[in-house]
């Protein structure tokens, strides 16, 4: 059994969406002051690898504390793009029969090098949005901060999925992964009634 972290660390100056909170840490305690090390963060629910719940863009859509957890551990495939727009034909010419998390490694795990947010990412079309919640998938991941083209109004793809109950994970590293089926963990924190949560993602491969 092999345990693949595709999570990216968090630390300050990480990259975030335009307009995101930014991490930073502040120790409380340190050992010399106060025999502990204890540290105050202030962060996003969008910080790094992290899942996007449908509250994110729906008013009346679940939270992350109401999602169930079946949709964060599972069989996944990882799916190689190497083209723009991740859309239907794309997909469908990959995706396996009754896969029901699918994580999309595109040239997107490349631009983390760059320290800076680049909007000329690779993202999931509408049609790509709509053909994944007609083949039952829970879960949809990207390896960049969003999934959807950057700069579109009305977020129509996050809605998309939202609505049928699909979560994102959004911001994993897949550099270091060969496409195929693993075992996907991805548990956000139990944040009450909140839009999302970074969460830690690893892939497992060699485990049924
Ligand atoms: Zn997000």
């Amino acid at each position: 059994m092999k345990i693949i972290d595709i999570s990216l660390p968090i630390e300050e100056g990480m990259v975030t969406y335009p307009g995101d909170a930014q991490f930073s840490k502040t120790p409380v305690c340190t050992i010399e002051r106060s025999g502990c090390n204890m540290t105050k963060l202030i962060f996003g629910t969008h910080t790094g690898t992290h899942i996007d719940a449908p509250f994110h863009f729906l008013k009346d859509g679940d939270p992350i504390n109401q999602i169930p957890l079946s949709h964060f551990i599972g069989q996944a495939q990882v799916i190689e793009v190497n083209e723009q727009e991740i859309n239907s034909i794309v997909i469908k010419k990959q995706l396996r029969d009754g896969v029901e998390r699918v994580l999309f490694k595109t040239r997107n795990s490349e631009l983390y090098k760059t320290k800076t947010f680049l909007k000329t990412y690779t993202y999931l079309t509408e049609d790509g949005a709509i053909f994944l919640t007609e083949v039952g998938i829970k879960l949809v991941g990207i390896d960049y901060i969003s999934i959807e083209k950057f700069g579109t109004p009305d977020f129509k793809v996050h809605k998309i999925l939202f609505q049928k109950n699909i979560c994102i994970l959004e911001g994993i590293n897949l550099s270091h992964v060969a496409p195929g089926i693993y075992t996907l963990i991805a548990l956000p924190l139990r944040f009450k009634g909140l839009d999302g949560s970074p969460v830690r993602a690893v892939l497992i491969s060699g485990y049924r």
